[in-house]
């Protein structure tokens, strides 16, 4: 009993690589979310999910796969650091701000080169009016309907479109 007790749980957590420079990526903190940067082209890769935790609602994926952001996407050059897979690489832009972000369709994790954070966050506080006008146009009319909200969104709008004479 206790002989290594401390399980070398780290080494079995296959590092990894920076796919860009195959540097070896370091874990760093932002928040509550464990990110993976590289040290030597400052890259960083997000696990699905982490970029909310870092960052906020405004760099939520949500926020590009919008008809506004008029995301084009192709087969990315680089692959995934988590697993491996070939990424997608996937154009978000809105009123003039540009950025091109590599996606992994098999983990959604995401891979941003310098700079790119900053970018997407500029294109979130854009589109915040925007995003805000909408939901408080579906609160309005759940108001207007004078039903409860318990059977969710889509049932809502279903039923609308029944009831109109
Ligand atoms: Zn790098
Ligand atoms: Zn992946």
């Amino acid at each position: 009993m206790g002989r290594s007790a401390v399980s070398n749980q780290h080494m079995t957590n296959k590092y990894l690589e920076c796919p860009r420079d195959h540097s070896r990526l370091q874990e760093t903190h932002v928040g509550e979310a464990q990110l993976d940067v590289c040290p030597k082209c400052t890259g960083q890769f997000f696990d699905s999910g982490e970029m909310f935790v870092s960052f906020g609602m405004k760099a939520d994926p949500s926020y590009w796969d919008r008809t506004e952001t008029a995301s084009a996407v192709r087969e990315a050059e680089i692959h995934c650091p988590r697993c491996e897979k070939k990424m997608l690489l996937q154009d978000v832009s809105y009123e003039g701000t540009k950025v091109e972000i590599d996606r992994c369709r098999s983990c959604a994790g995401i891979w941003l080169d310098k700079g790119e954070v900053d970018v997407l966050i500029k294109i979130g506080d854009k589109l915040e009016p925007l995003v805000n006008a909408e939901t408080d146009k579906a609160k309005a009319e759940l108001d207007k309907m004078g039903t409860p909200d318990f059977s969710g969104g889509m049932i809502a709008r279903f039923v609308k479109m029944f009831k109109k004479d």
